[in-house]
């Protein structure tokens, strides 16, 4: 058979895998001897928008398309880089290269669904094939009905059976009732608001304090992300200074007693983190403290307030742990440690 393209990529977080994907996917399989599915939003801790592993989602696309089909299909896991396009497209660029011969025809293929789909713009050196959308199924609504428990006829005909079988086989296990669970506390969240006059934008703190190769961390106490990995920071009260906050909640969750001055002197780079999606919650900006203690023994430290348990994480252990911290927690840490 003779195809267009030797390979044509199709990025997508595919939470779930709908019928629309599946639509493109066998557009793709037309057109290009092989497809390279990329699976974004790699190691995300599971939450409501990333509940399932790039394995997982791999398995149930895998499932979802003819056998015969299945071996010019290709699978790659990239990271979400929130504050740099450049770093993601070096990602995605080198893993389509690593998989295409050189002088390969290649093309990319997706639909413009709204302004999250700028990134279709970033491969000019690949053929876009765009696509229709297809009977406006929108994994969004799904994942609602689904992590509401509303009535499942409501989103079943949109799923291909390799789909509905592994969300059946899913409500099983113990993540799933997590994810209820904090499907409910963000809607109430967003609900509490829904009254102001304006969509809320709430200002936090967050400190990345480093000493002899550990960072500070928390666990969270509560939801969202109970239980998950974070940096000490919280919310910035009304008569405070953000720096006033970052130190406070830095006290408050880690019991931390180096004295104010000192934290203060050792303040060696700061930097707003403000991508719109950022939080579940809403709109959200945080403010990020790097300290860079001195060298020596690691000062005793103890979670309280809204982290159950406060430690120092040694930096390799932090890169084995990326799945388990929340929101863009691994990142932050990442921004302030790997600048040179
Ligand atoms: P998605 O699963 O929502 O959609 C995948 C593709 O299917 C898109 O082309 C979408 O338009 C299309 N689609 C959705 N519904 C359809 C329907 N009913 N009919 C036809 N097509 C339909 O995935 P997404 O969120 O668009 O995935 C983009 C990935 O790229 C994410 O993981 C995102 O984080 C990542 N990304 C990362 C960066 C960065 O880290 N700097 C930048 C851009 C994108």
């Amino acid at each position: 058979m003779n195809f267009e393209y030797d390979y044509c990529v199709y990025i997508g977080r595919f939470q779930p895998f709908h019928l629309g994907h599946l639509e493109t996917v066998q557009v793709a399989l037309e057109t290009a001897k092989t497809v390279i599915i990329i699976l974004g939003s790699h190691q995300v801790a599971p939450n409501i928008k990333n509940p399932w592993s790039a394995a997982v989602r791999e398995q149930t696309i895998l499932s979802c398309i003819e056998p015969d089909h299945r071996e010019r299909v290709q699978f790659v896991r990239v990271r979400d880089r929130l504050y740099s396009d450049n770093l993601w497209l070096t990602d995605v660029q080198q893993k389509v290269i690593g998989i295409a011969e050189e002088d390969s025809r290649i093309a990319i293929i997706g639909y413009r669904k709204d302004s999250s789909s700028y990134y279709l713009d970033l491969f000019p050196q690949w053929t876009y094939i765009p696509t229709d959308n297809f009977k406006g199924i929108n994994s969004t609504d799904i994942r609602n009905s689904y992590f509401s428990q509303s009535s499942e006829s409501e989103f079943l005909s949109l799923l291909p059976a390799g789909t509905e079988q592994f969300l059946q086989g899913f409500r099983e296990q113990p993540l799933y009732q997590r994810l209820t669970e904090e499907y409910q506390f963000i809607q109430s969240y967003k609900n509490a608001w829904e009254q102001a006059p304006y969509p809320p934008t709430f200002v936090t703190t967050d400190a990345v304090v480093v000493q002899s190769g550990h960072v500070l961390v928390v666990r969270r106490k509560a939801k969202p992300g109970k239980g998950l990995i974070a940096l000490p920071g919280g919310f910035l009260q009304q008569d405070e200074t953000i720096l006033d906050g970052m130190l406070r909640e830095l006290r408050e969750e880690t019991g931390l007693k180096v004295p104010r001055p000192v934290l203060q002197g050792s303040i060696v780079g700061e930097h707003v983190f403000d991508n719109p999606g950022r939080s579940l919650r809403g709109r959200t900006i945080t403010h990020a403290y790097f300290i860079q203690l001195k060298a020596g023994k690691l000062p005793p430290v103890k979670g309280s307030d809204d982290a159950d348990k406060a430690w120092w994480m040694s930096l390799s252990d932090l890169y084995g742990h990326e799945d388990t911290f929340f929101e863009d927690h691994f990142q932050i840490v990442q921004h302030f440690v790997s600048r040179i």
